[in-house]
């Protein structure tokens, strides 16, 4: 069956407000929020932007979706999770928050909560069967983890390692620990480098395999006891350790899938997407700058189904463009791969129906 996905059109003469109107409308006609219940611990996922991005979700479209969260549920809260690249202010809790207050992502100006949902060091994760090809388990973040349902907000752009990154990525990498999002990219010995190290054990003391020791006041590894875990690169804050991005591309993304389906799976049905085709960039928002457009703004979509959402969103920024933009910005890399993987496991449906929401 195909997946029901709805539309909203923003254009040129829209304004912060009118979209956040042109918001409200999509989420009343659509379904979108039908799975959230009274009570509920609902998360409302999304990314907080990067220090110097500028494309981010705008926060007053945030609390709009947070006040009609609020009509259902008094428990919901923002949320996102550490990340693993070092130039970041995202990689902790405490860095995380300050960027997402200095974006407006803030109790005060949303009126809901704000939580690093894998916690302070992105160390807090909660195992959830997955049975996939490359993961029997994922390390989803905690606090995704113990929500009851979830809305999940996704600014759609390209990105240099998926070629798009739309709901799914959201929730895969969006909903995992460091450690998940370190197994995603990677899963080989880590690179090491001893002159950076400061001797603080803390690798050491984390290390599964006790393949690390410090000689001289410098740190080494017997690669061959080496699990490819992860741990000691999140916890290394000198660069001493560091990520190997040696995942091929076509797998990153079938390993992201297999996040996504695990995500989707401890929540059951009970996730709503919403899409926003404004501001599309080259690149994602982790990038620290004021990346320029490369289609006009579209709209915004909602679904409860990841695949359709994200297939409908790419298939009206190709057609606005009048070419294969992602395709164009990132040539190394087949975007169809995740929505094609994600349809083979079920997760979602690639045929879609667009319903425009009259204004
Ligand atoms: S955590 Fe980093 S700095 Fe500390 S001992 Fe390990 S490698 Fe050295
Ligand atoms: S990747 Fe895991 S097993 Fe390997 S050295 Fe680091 S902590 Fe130890």
């Amino acid at each position: 069956m195909a997946g029901k996905v709805y539309y909203a059109r923003v254009g040129k003469t829209d304004t912060i407000p009118s979209v956040s109107s042109k918001l409200r409308t999509l989420i009343e006609k659509s379904a979108v929020l039908s799975p959230i219940k009274k009570g509920d611990f609902t998360a409302i996922k999304l990314h907080f932007g990067e220090e110097g991005n500028t494309g981010h979700i705008k926060h007053e479209w945030v609390k709009e979706a947070a006040k009609c969260v609020g009509m259902i549920t008094d428990n919901s809260f923002l949320a996102d999770s550490n990340v693993i690249y070092k130039a970041s202010r995202r990689t902790n809790a405490i860095d995380h928050l300050k960027i997402a207050s200095e974006h407006g992502f803030r109790f005060s100006s949303i009126g809901v909560p704000v939580l690093i949902a894998d916690g302070l060091r992105g160390r807090n994760f909660i195992e959830v069967p997955v049975n996939g090809k490359h993961f029997k388990k994922i390390k989803m973040a905690s606090d995704f983890a113990n929500a009851d349902s979830m809305l999940v907000l996704t600014h759609v752009t390209g990105h240099i390692l998926t070629g798009v990154g739309g709901a799914l990525k959201n929730i895969a990498m969006g909903c995992s620990s460091r450690r998940g999002k370190y197994e995603q990219h990677c899963g080989t010995v880590p690179e090491i480098n001893p002159e950076h190290c400061v001797a603080c054990g803390q690798c050491v003391a984390v290390c599964p395999a006790g393949c690390l020791k410090i000689s001289g006041k410098k740190i080494s590894i017997d690669e061959k006891s080496c699990l490819g875990c992860g741990e000691c690169a999140v916890v290394c804050k000198t660069r001493a350790i560091e990520i190997r991005w040696s995942e091929t591309l076509e797998n990153l993304q079938e390993k992201m899938v297999e996040y996504a389906k695990g995500v989707a799976g401890a929540f059951g049905s009970r996730i709503g997407y919403i899409n926003f085709l404004i501001r599309v960039t080259k690149d994602c928002d982790c990038l620290a700058k004021d990346d320029p457009d490369i289609v006009n703004d579209l709209g915004i979509l909602a679904s409860n189904d990841p695949v359709a959402i994200d297939k409908a969103s790419i298939d009206l920024i190709l057609a606005a463009a009048k070419k294969d933009v992602f395709a164009e910005g990132h040539p190394e890399t087949d975007w169809s791969k995740q929505l094609k993987y994600a349809s083979s496991l079920g997760l979602g449906n690639m045929k879609y129906e667009l319903e425009e929401v009259p204004e």
